[in-house]
Parts: structure tokens; sequence; C-alpha cells
């Protein structure tokens, strides 16, 4: 007889609430990570960095869990013909997990608590991934919040009444004593080793110690970097805003952007293809394929979005300040479908959240929540001329800056502005 804890997107053993839940009501707990084919065959790039990362962590749990006489299954292929298989395999008699609210996730679980179900198992959920989940936050008649100023200040008001704890001691005599089982390589699961190099999971004191006034600044190391471990559940969030909360009012508030996201998500699954603001999709985008290939590229004559481009496509990041700006001139110099950058992103970042992206991107177009208001465009030149009045970080990807090799301007700024005002104002007013 087993127990089962599932990991997802926590790949850590400290402070995990569900494995902690899992070892604390059960003996014999045998850890699962499915390598879920339903994500990873839609994924082009074969040597995507994420999954290696993953792939990565899943081997330092099976080192550790082997210093603990135990081992960790991993299993590739759909999560519900695996909890099939392992029916056949195993006597279970409960699984754990914690709980993940994109939309694809929640249709998973709920196959997969049915068939449990079906053979009279529970599939316990539990929350790990986030301070306050969605349903946690809402305003006096208990409906979601759309705008994020009061739903924030809701969240620091619960926080600093009820700290977090972490989830210890962890008991880990309950975990099934087995000899090391076999992990399967990055080839057998259809992928290969990246060559991009993942942030340190370290949290930077001092970085975020003065995030207020270096986070701006893409030149700088100047914000934390540890998106793709909140991403993957690398960190502990418990941790990481605790730290925040003693260290920078600022930084705190950027978590909560991110579980603001998230709720917008959770209570709205159709912003994955629609704008939040449904008059918005009255939008004509011009989407004309050339002008998104220069974009994509780093190609458009405008330094501070061809200098975000090309750091996105070498190293998986890109600076905040600079996504913000690239995503502006994607949807309104362009009039490109915000959609088609956030694919593009999808794709590309390290750190990818859906809900953080999808956010960022309907931020950007002015279809979102709380969004600026849709004539105000930023202008690339004086954005440069405020975060990167040295060039500094343009130089750094753009060594032919000062030579007729750089591109001159796809387009004119005051034309582009002007159109972009003249195109989202006739289509909101029809
Ligand atoms: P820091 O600045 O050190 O912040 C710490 C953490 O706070 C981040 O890792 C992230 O988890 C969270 N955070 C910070 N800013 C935001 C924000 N505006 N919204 C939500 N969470 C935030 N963030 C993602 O995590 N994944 C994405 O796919 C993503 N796509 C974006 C797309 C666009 C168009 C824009 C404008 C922003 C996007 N962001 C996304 C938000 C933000 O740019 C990144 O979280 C941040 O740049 C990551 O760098 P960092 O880890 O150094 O963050």
């Amino acid at each position: 007889k087993v127990s089962i804890f599932w990991f997802r997107r926590d790949l850590r053993l400290e402070d995990n609430h569900g494995l902690y839940q899992a070892l604390k009501e059960n003996e014999n707990v045998l850890p699962l990570f499915i390598f879920d084919k339903n994500i990873l065959d839609k994924l082009d790039n074969k040597a995507d960095a994420r999954v290696d990362f993953i792939h990565d962590q899943i081997g330092k749990i099976h080192q550790e869990l082997a210093k603990k006489g135990s081992s960790i299954l991993v299993k590739y292929g759909d999560p519900e013909v695996i909890f099939k298989e392992l029916l056949n395999e195993y006597s279970i008699t409960a699984v754990y997990t914690n709980r993940d609210y994109e939309p694809y996730a929640t249709t998973r679980d709920e196959k997969v608590t049915r068939l449990l179900n079906k053979n009279h198992i529970q599939l316990h959920r539990y929350k790990d991934q986030v301070i306050f989940e969605p349903g946690e936050i809402l305003n006096g008649s208990g409906e979601f919040y759309k705008v994020f100023t009061p739903f924030s200040k809701v969240w620091l008001s619960k926080f600093h009444s009820a700290k977090p704890e972490e989830f210890k001691p962890m008991h880990w005599k309950n975990l099934l004593q087995t000899s090391a089982l076999e992990l399967p390589s990055l080839q057998e699961i259809s992928f290969t080793k990246s060559d991009i190099s993942i942030p340190s999971k370290t949290a930077d004191e001092d970085i975020i110690a003065h995030y207020n006034q270096t986070r701006d600044f893409p030149a700088k190391k100047g914000t934390s970097r540890l998106g793709i471990h909140l991403r993957f559940g690398t960190i502990s969030i418990r941790k990481l805003a605790l730290k925040a909360s003693e260290l920078n009012a600022t930084y705190l508030n950027e978590l909560i952007w991110r579980e603001f996201y998230m709720m917008i998500l959770a209570y709205n699954p159709q912003v994955v293809d629609q704008a939040f603001k449904p008059a918005y999709d009255r939008i004509p985008w011009r989407n004309k394929e050339e002008e998104f290939a220069a974009w994509c590229e780093g190609k458009t004559g405008y330094p501070i979005v061809d200098a975000g481009m090309r750091e996105l496509n070498s190293t998986g990041y890109m600076h905040n300040r600079v996504r913000m700006i690239v995503a502006s001139f994607l949807t309104k110099h362009l009039l490109i479908d915000w959609r088609w950058g956030e694919t593009y992103f999808a794709e590309k970042l390290l750190d990818y959240e859906l809900a953080s992206n999808n956010g960022g991107w309907q931020w950007a177009a002015g279809t979102g929540t709380d969004a600026q208001p849709y004539f105000r465009v930023f202008n690339p030149t004086s954005q440069q001329e405020k975060f990167d009045k040295n060039w500094k970080y343009i130089k750094k990807w753009i060594p032919e800056i000062n030579s007729d090799k750089y591109p001159k301007p796809i387009v004119d700024h005051k034309f582009a502005r002007q159109r972009a005002i003249d195109t989202y104002k006739s289509a909101l007013n029809q």
C-alpha cells in the first residue's frame, strides 16, 4: 500500500505544503513526477531550457530522496493514462498534490479526480504556490477584484494579520523506502540539453533591499531574477514573501501582482484568447508578417526595442521595463495583435507564466484590467533616455548600433502613435 505525492510546479522538498501533509498523514509515501506529454508535445524547440531545467531539478530531488532511503517515480505521458497504469501497478490509498489554477491544470485535475474517485481514492489538494489563492481575496459583495490597488490593500492587510508559516518538520520517515528508481533521460522524453543558463535560486537580499531604486534600469542587476524559480516552485513563495516584507515593500508589491493575475485568470479563463474588456476585440490589427518578423529578430530600428528582443532571444530573459516597451511597440506602433507577442514570449521566456504573461500583454495593449488608457502610447526614444541614458544596455545587445548595418526605424513614431490612437478610437466607438 502506498500514498502518492504528485509534484507539478513545486519542485522542492522543503516547505512544500502538499508533501508535508502527505508525509504527516500517511506511511509509505511515493513521490511522483509526470512529464506531461500534452504540454511537452506543443513545444517546438526541442532544446527548451525550461524542460532541461525541470529535468535537472527532478534529478536533484532524486538524489536528495536517495539519501533518505527513498526515490521518485518519474513517468512520461498523459497524466490520466499514467494514473490508470499506476492503479494497476500499486495499491494506492490516497494521492496528494498542490493546487494549480491554470485552465489546463484545472481540467487535468478534474479528470484525474474522477478517475481516482471511481477507485475510491481521494485527490487531496493544497495551497502552495501563492500566499492567497483565487477566491481568498474578494470585495465586499463577494466578487473578484477587477483592479489591482484595492486587491493589494486587502492582500497586505490579510498578510500582516497572519503571516504564513513554513511547513515543517517534514516527516521524512514516512517516505516509501525503496532503492533508486530509474529516471528517463532528456532524450527519452524527446528533448535535448539547452545552452541557456538559469539564474540562481538564492534571493540576493541586497537586490531586494534596493529594488525600488534599481528595478527600472535594464543595464543594472537590479531585479531578483527569481521568476523561473517561482514558476516551477524551486523556491517557496512563503519564505520569499516574508523576506520581501522585511526588506522592500515595492518588491512585495510585485509578488502581489503575480497573485492578482493568477486570480484574474482563474475567474476569467476566457482571457487566454480574448480581451479582458470585450470591446477591445474589435480592434482591426494590421498583423503585417514582415513587421512581426523584424520585431522578433530585434530589427525594428528602435534601439531599446531591439535590445530587449535580442536579450530575450539569447538568454530567455527580458527586463520588465523593456517588456513593457516592446509589448507597447508591437501592439500600438505596429498594431499587431497582442496574442502574437504573447505567444512569442511564451516560447522564449524562462519565467513564462500564463497568468502574468497574459496580464502583462493585455496591460500593454490596453485591453486588460485597470489598463493604461489606450491614448497613452509609450515613446520608445524617451523611455530609452529615461531608463538607459548611457546606452549601456543597448550597446550590450546591439554591438552594431553605431554602424550603417543597424536598420532605420521601421515606422515613424509620431505617425504610428496617431495611427494607434485613431484605430483604437474608431474600433471602440463602433
Ligand atoms: P523581479 O522584478 O525581481 O520581481 C520578483 C517576482 O515578482 C518576479 O519573478 C515575478 O514572479 C513577480 N513579478 C514581478 N513583476 C510582475 C508583474 N508585473 N506581474 C506579475 N508578476 C510580477 N512575469 C512572469 O513571471 N512571467 C511572464 O511570462 C511574464 N510576462 C510578462 C509579459 C509582459 C508583456 C510584461 C510587461 C510583463 C511580464 N511579466 C511576466 C512580469 C515581469 O516582467 C517579470 O515577472 C519580471 O521581469 C521577471 O524578472 P525578475 O524575476 O527579475 O522579477
